[in-house]
């Protein structure tokens, strides 16, 4: 095999708390993500010179060593040298359809393409665990673009248990295409305001674990109640984007249209997302959220709830 391609989805996230410190200088979290059905594809092909190129077809993202993908590669060549040397370079081209810098984990979806695409090209046969395991080196939200599908992440995000897939849930996405906020800056914000509310201690962090899996989201989860998914969707982030976000905070409250099960920032942000039960409702709330609020900067997408992560493009 000398090519392979890949559908690489966003994600958003219907619960995101933040529990405490780590020593590692990361947030102790406990998040429910969500694949959403706004995908990156990644080609990868074989070249002969020993080098990693990536190309992107969106000029906003970089091409050099500071892409997450370069650095996918990367991780798997200093992993694999023999296999790296035998078979040579590869070229990632990444058609970008994932807004960037929008709280929907495109980089970090983009760098699980890689691995998966890698330990099939390079026909290596490590198991999914095992990509996670390295996913987590590069970054916390990688892991769980590689299975995608519903699941609750927790440590700093990179430890992942998959919960029930929900079926037939509808998204509307909506992001300011001239907003971008750092995920840096919206933790450490948090952290200057609410530390003092932070479960420190290691024993009660993990109970606090166990609460959120036994907790009302994931029992929602369960039962496919999505009325009551829709009331549960919770996001501590919020507390310091929207406030500082005035836009984010107006989109926000224009998706809180009567025919919403919940709206919702994803991650830190800036997009914002509601939830419907049919593509028509989503439809309707994308078309009642442009009529009010009239900028050209708002990009809005009608998506849908996605079961799986990474996955091949058929006969490629
Ligand atoms: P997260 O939700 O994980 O915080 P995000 O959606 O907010 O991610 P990304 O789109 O992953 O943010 O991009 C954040 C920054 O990373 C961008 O500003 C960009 O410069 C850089 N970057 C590096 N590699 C990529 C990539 N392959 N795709 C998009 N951005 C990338």
């Amino acid at each position: 095999m000398e090519r392979c391609s890949l559908i690489a989805p966003a994600k958003i996230n219907l619960y995101l708390e933040i529990i405490g410190d780590r020593p590692d200088g990361f947030h102790e979290l406990a998040m429910v993500m969500q694949s959403v059905d706004l995908v990156d594809r990644i080609d990868l092909h074989s070249i002969s010179t020993d080098t990693i190129r990536v190309r992107c077809s969106h000029p906003g993202v970089p091409s050099d060593r500071s892409n997450l993908a370069y650095r996918a590669a990367r991780l798997m060549a200093e992993r694999f040298p023999e296999t790296f040397a035998n078979l040579g370079g590869v070229e990632i081209h990444i058609d970008k359809q994932i807004p960037i810098a929008a709280g929907l984990a495109g980089g970090s979806a983009n760098a699980a393409a890689v691995l998966v695409g890698l330990n099939l090209l390079w026909k290596l046969g490590l198991t999914q665990p095992e990509l996670q395991e390295l996913a987590a080196e590069l970054g916390s939200d990688i892991p769980f673009c590689i299975s995608g599908g519903t699941a609750l992440a927790t440590g700093r995000g990179e430890k992942i248990s998959p919960l029930p897939n929900m079926e037939g849930l509808h998204v509307v996405l909506g992001k300011f295409r001239n907003l971008a906020v750092s995920t840096p800056w919206a933790y450490k914000t948090f952290r200057e305001r609410f530390s003092h509310q932070y479960i420190t201690d290691k024993a009660e962090q993990a109970e606090r674990h166990r609460e959120v899996h036994a907790g009302p989201m994931v029992s929602a989860l369960f039962k496919h109640d999505r009325e009551k998914i829709g009331r549960l969707l919770y996001n501590d982030l919020e507390k310091i984007v929207l406030p500082e976000f005035p836009d984010v905070a107006k989109l926000r409250e224009a998706m809180a249209e009567p025919e919403v099960l919940g709206a919702m920032m994803s991650g830190s942000g800036p997009t914002v997302f509601a939830l419907t039960d049919t593509e028509e409702k989503a439809c309707r709330v994308r078309d009642a959220v442009r009529a009010k609020i009239l900028d050209e900067e708002l990009d809005l997408w009608v998506t849908k709830f996605f079961p799986t992560g990474i996955s091949t493009v058929d006969g490629v």
